[in-house]
Formats: C-alpha cells, sequence, structure tokens
C-alpha cells in the first residue's frame, strides 16, 4: 500500500530540506525523496562564502547541517527516484522508479538541476577517467597535473579556484571575452598565477592516447584556428538543465524551467516549487533556501483550506 505523508519533497537540496524544516515544525507528516547524497549542489561544491551568517563554510559541511536540521524535526528522507507526479483527485501520487509510490495531499518539487555533459564524441566513455563535473571529489586524482576547466560561470570559476590547490596549473576555456561569474571571483581568477585563460575558444575534441586523455584539442570562435592544450583532466561546467523529465510539460516554461507564483504554487494546485529548478534569476543557496521556507508556508496554508 502507497504510505500517506501530508506533503512530499522531492529533492534534499537546500529548498527540499528548509521546506522539510518549516513544514515538519507546523506538525505536518513529511518525506523528502533524493536520488543521490542529501544537500543537493553542496555536495559537490568546495566553498561557500555567501550564506549569510556563515563567513565560510565547506560546502559537503553546510550539505550536512542541512540535512540534520532538515530531518531533526520528523521528516522521512526516501531513497529514490521519482518518474511521475499524479493526482487522483484527492492526493498526489509520488511514483518511484523502483515500483513504490509515496501518497500525500501536497507536494513541493525541489529537485534543482543537472550538470551539461560535454557533447564531444567519447566524453561518455572518458567520464570519470579524465573526465569529471565534480573537482572536490576527483581533484585530488589530478595531483601536480595540468586540467582543464570549460565555463566562465560561478562554478567553472570557483571550482578552478580550489583545483589551484592540488593541480600543477588550470587553464580556463571560455568561449567569448568575458565571464559570466560574479566580479569578486573573477578578480580572484585572474589574481591566481597558477591559471591561465583561454579566451574566445570552445572545446573540439579530445586527445587520447594509449586510452588516456593526454590534452583537448579547441577550436577559436573568431577564425576557427585549432590549439592543442596538453592536460590529464577535463573539468566541463557549462551550465546546467532543469531536472523537471518526470512532470508535465504545461507546468515547465521553455527551458524546461519549472514555472512558480511568487507563493511558489504552479498552475497545479498542491503541487509547489522550490530552489534552482524553478524559473528565476538567482541560484543560490539562499534563494533556495527562502522558496523553501515560502513553499511550505504555502502547503500549510493550502492543507488548512483543503
Ligand atoms: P552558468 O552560470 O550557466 O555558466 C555556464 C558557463 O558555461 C558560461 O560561461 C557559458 O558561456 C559556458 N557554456 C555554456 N555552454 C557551453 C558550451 N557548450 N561550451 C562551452 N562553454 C559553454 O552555470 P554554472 O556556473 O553552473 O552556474 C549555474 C547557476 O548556479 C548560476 O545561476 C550560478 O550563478 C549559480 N551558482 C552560484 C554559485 C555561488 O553563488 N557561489 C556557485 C555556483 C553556481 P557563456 O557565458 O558564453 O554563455
Amino acid at each position: 500500500m502507497d504510505r500517506q505523508f501530508d506533503v512530499v519533497i522531492i529533492g534534499a537540496g537546500p529548498a527540499g530540506l528548509t521546506a522539510a524544516i518549516y513544514a515538519t515544525r507546523a506538525n505536518l507528516s513529511a518525506a523528502v525523496v533524493e536520488e543521490g547524497a542529501p544537500g543537493g549542489k553542496l555536495v559537490k561544491t568546495y566553498e561557500i562564502e555567501n550564506y549569510p551568517g556563515i563567513k565560510k563554510i565547506a560546502g559537503v559541511d553546510l550539505a550536512i547541517e542541512l540535512m540534520e536540521h532538515g530531518l531533526s524535526f520528523g521528516a522521512q528522507l526516501e531513497s529514490g527516484t521519482v518518474t511521475a507526479v499524479e493526482d487522483d483527485g484527492e492526493n498526489k501520487i509520488v511514483r518511484l522508479a523502483d515500483g513504490r509510490s509515496l501518497k500525500a495531499r501536497a507536494v513541493i518539487v525541489a529537485t534543482g538541476t543537472k550538470e551539461r555533459e560535454l557533447d564531444l564524441p567519447e566524453a561518455q566513455r572518458f567520464t570519470g577517467r579524465g573526465i569529471s563535473y565534480c573537482a572536490v571529489c576527483d581533484g585530488a586524482f589530478y595531483r601536480n597535473q595540468d586540467v582543464v576547466v570549460i565555463g566562465g560561470g560561478n562554478s567553472a570559476l570557483e571550482e578552478s579556484l580550489y583545483l589551484t590547490s592540488l593541480v600543477n596549473k588550470v587553464y580556463i576555456v571560455i568561449r567569448r571575452d568575458q565571464f559570466r561569474a560574479e566580479a569578486s571571483v573573477v578578480d580572484k581568477v585572474l589574481a591566481n598565477d597558477k591559471i591561465e585563460i583561454i579566451y574566445k575558444h570552445l572545446p573540439e575534441s579530445l586527445i587520447i592516447e594509449d586510452d588516456k586523455i593526454t590534452g583537448i584539442m579547441l577550436k577559436s570562435v573568431e577564425d576557427g584556428s585549432l590549439r592543442k592544450v596538453a592536460c590529464s583532466g577535463i573539468f566541463p561546467y557549462i551550465g546546467a538543465d532543469a531536472s523537471t523529465s518526470f512532470l508535465d510539460k504545461s507546468l515547465l516554461d521553455e527551458r524546461g524551467y519549472l514555472l512558480v507564483n511568487s507563493d511558489m504554487s504552479t498552475s497545479h494546485p498542491g503541487i509547489y516549487g522550490a530552489g534552482d529548478v524553478c524559473q528565476k534569476d538567482l541560484r543560490q543557496v539562499v534563494t533556495a533556501t527562502n522558496d523553501g521556507a515560502i513553499a511550505a508556508n504555502s502547503v500549510i496554508k493550502y492543507l488548512q483550506k483543503h
């Protein structure tokens, strides 16, 4: 039989765990479904310097604090991948890939985003052995070696700074002559003599010798000329897409982000959104926790009415 909750929260990142705190402190029964490690993107982030009240904290440490706090008022953590959210008129039914399903009167979608993968021949085969999407997890494999980071957003630049503590040299490849990251991070990168920026280039192909990555070929966006960079590791940080494949398309914008109102409600009664998965301008831990609190508060009001 499906287990019944007042609210099922999908995703145990900062948004989902904050929603869990607010919902359970209001005496709602809540399940938090997570397919990976609780903490969301924090788990893959070296350091956080812009969460108010905490000047500096390792991403994984904040993830652990949030998880302990998020579950401390009785929310149940459920490991699983959500494949669909259905509505039987009275309840939402959250279906999981392993065949289980959870019933709830309301659902909060807080599934965040998934990093975009490098679209080059052989890239998938070398993921985990030369290509990595997590500097914090894999950086130590490239100690004293040269690595290439692709992208000019906050993730690329912050993780490049982390990598300089381990590797010999970091090449950052960006496709424009401007970064997308915050100015303070750009300044730190430009001042770091272990980092070389390669402007106006795109990845063209992997260089593979003896079944190992030994470099990457880059193509100039200006004149199409090729440039070879020798490296043993490649860290693509080229943005992310909303994790919304299990949701009805009518709830999403054209890029797949969840459309929400200011109270975090979606167009489907009883389904709410929170965090990076939503269409929004600023994706930060602090905006995710803000969304989680508002979404839970809206669920409390919705359940009082219905
Ligand atoms: P992002 O901000 O979207 O940056 C993606 C970068 O990859 C951009 O420089 C983009 O170039 C480049 N890019 C995209 N597609 C590419 C391709 N096919 N080939 C080469 N380069 C490509 O992504 P993000 O850094 O992962 O950040 C995601 C969100 O999380 C952002 O809202 C960010 O602010 C937030 N975030 C915040 C923090 C923090 O506040 N501490 C830390 C991490 C992330 P263009 O600029 O030319 O488009």
